[in-house]
């Protein structure tokens, strides 16, 4: 079982190889939120600003794109299928899933 560090540190790797993935295929992205700072959201539990109280964001678990075609911003979360496809491929969650296209994570504690 990977600690949460351990899982931290694979997920930016593989949020690495998202991004390259993603512009390979003729997309480009711009990065919307990535971690959210507790001091701002409230700790894991707590609801304290638009995040969700268990957020994979606030553990460093997760992480919002805008995509880009051809220079038009994509905004139908099935947009975002190949990614989708891609990411769960290499052992991602996403969140096109549950109609959040944009949301990229690693599940934990069985959270997504
Ligand atoms: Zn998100």
């Amino acid at each position: 079982m990977m600690t949460l560090g351990q899982k931290q540190r694979r997920f930016t790797e593989m949020v690495g190889r998202l991004i390259a993935f993603a512009y390979a295929s003729g997309y480009e992205l711009t990065f919307g939120d990535a971690y959210r700072d507790p001091r701002v959201h409230g700790n894991v539990g707590q609801k304290k600003s638009y995040s969700s109280a268990n957020s994979l964001h606030k553990e460093r678990l997760a992480i919002d794109f805008n995509l880009f075609k051809s220079g038009v911003y994509m905004t139908a979360s099935e947009d975002y299928h190949e990614l989708g496809e891609f990411w769960e491929s290499i052992g991602g969650t996403w969140g096109g899933r549950f109609n959040d296209g944009n949301h990229f994570s690693m599940e934990h504690q069985g959270r997504k």
